[in-house]
């Protein structure tokens, strides 16, 4: 079965396509620049790299180069695009209504156009790929794999906010959490390294990347999650400032004259580690500043480890016994270094790490923990790509 996996920006679309019976990708891209001038695609094949420039107008146009060039006799790895089974599309926000993934229907549509008020910088790209994707593969199942749907366990406790409750029941005003779909896939990985049941694993996963969350896992279920009605809330990220207090919001406008949508680009766009260096959203260059004596670099590490380790342990709170603590994304899958600095110190909670089995591990997966810890501390490599592939191949088959 061959599964396309489609993934649409605002000006972009990642894809891979899976041969789901050999567990394999044959083939990923990313399409960059779509409506603007040096559109770009970049498309991997057995390694090898292709790089295809073409003026693309829109979503559709770059949905139809991509088809092409996965039937392209020097590119591709298919003859034609009926080989194409299933499309899984990741879709950002579900709102309360998706709690797993689904195939995709008209109503379907509708309900994701919906929730574009709750995401209207991600959902409107997916539901122009979604269209566009269903009009050049309009024989095959199309399934929705949400970002929020792994949430939908997090209890009204945990995810009300304490603000007038009539905002909840007129917006639906409340935490919803995302990256749902790699702290899911990490989470079943956990509890295959813990040899555990699904149903039996409590994890705490870190999904520390450009964006970053940290999730509790009860059970094999998510109880609460650090980014909340948008993904600005939690830990500090690249560009984002994560918690704050909101009053800051007010102080600033005053003393900037700034508009609520400048604020809004300050706390999205220039906070975070960027916001704290001075140097850059990217935490190589942070790191590199900080050993070469940059004062508000080092400054930012340490604000970025501290924070993390305090949800760490305010999840422990909600949880109980955790069986592991889970690391994943660029960082928490390659900063050795910063998983010892967020790991040291909570010895105390039954989380010892091994400096040196940490040291060395990256980007694979592992068990950093002394062999004595109470409680392990995993590395996994995310693949949301893959979680989706195995959702849309499940949905397909249960709607045949
Ligand atoms: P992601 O959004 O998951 O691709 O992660 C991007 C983040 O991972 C950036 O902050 C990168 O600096 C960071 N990252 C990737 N590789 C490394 C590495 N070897 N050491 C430190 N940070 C890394």
């Amino acid at each position: 079965m061959l599964v396309l996996v489609i993934n649409c920006g605002s000006s972009s679309v990642k894809y891979q396509l899976f041969d789901m019976a050999r567990q394999e990708v044959l083939a990923k891209g990313l399409l960059e620049k779509i409506g603007q001038p040096g559109s770009v695609l970049q498309h991997e094949r057995n390694s090898e790299k292709f790089s295809i420039e073409k003026v693309i107008a829109n979503h559709n146009e770059a949905l139809a180069l991509i088809l092409q060039t996965l039937v392209d006799s020097t590119f591709g790895v298919i003859k034609d695009i009926s080989e194409i089974n299933a499309v899984g599309h990741r879709v950002v926000h579900g709102g309360e209504e998706f709690v797993e993934s689904s195939l995709i229907t008209d109503h379907v549509i509708d309900a994701i156009e919906r929730f574009s008020d709750l995401a209207p910088l991600h959902n409107p790209p997916n539901l122009i790929g979604i269209r566009a994707a269903r009009s050049v593969l309009a024989c095959v199942p199309h399934v929705a794999v949400f970002d929020t749907a792994f949430h939908q366990t997090i209890p009204s406790h945990a995810f009300t906010y304490a603000l007038p409750y009539e905002y909840y029941q007129q917006f639906r005003l409340r935490r919803y959490g995302f990256h749902g779909t790699s702290h899911r896939y990490v989470t079943m990985m956990a509890a295959r390294m813990l040899n555990r049941p699904l149903d039996e694993t409590n994890v705490i996963t870190c999904h520390l990347g450009n964006g970053c969350s940290i999730t509790a896992v009860a059970g094999g279920r998510s109880i609460d999650t650090s980014m909340g009605f948008t993904p600005l809330e939690g830990v500090v990220m690249g560009t984002r400032c994560g918690d704050i207090d909101p009053a800051i919001t007010f102080f600033l406008a005053d003393k900037l004259n700034a508009s609520l949508s400048d604020i809004n680009n300050i706390y999205n766009k220039k906070s975070g580690l960027i916001g704290i260096s001075g140097v850059s959203n990217d935490m190589r260059e942070v790191r590199k500043a900080a050993e070469a004596g940059n004062v508000r670099a080092r400054l930012a590490i340490e604000v970025f480890a501290y924070r993390v380790r305090k949800y760490i342990g305010a999840y422990t709170a909600a949880i109980g016994r955790v069986h592991a603590v889970v690391f994943t994304g660029g960082i928490g899958e390659n900063a050795t270094f910063m998983r010892e600095m967020i790991m040291t110190g909570l010895k105390p909670l039954g989380m010892i790490i091994d400096a040196a089995v940490n040291a060395p591990l990256r980007a694979k997966a592992g068990d950093v923990a002394t062999p004595d810890s109470p409680t392990r501390i995993l590395v996994i490599p995310t693949d949301e790509e893959k979680m989706i592939a195995s959702d849309t191949v499940e949905v397909a088959s249960r709607a045949r």
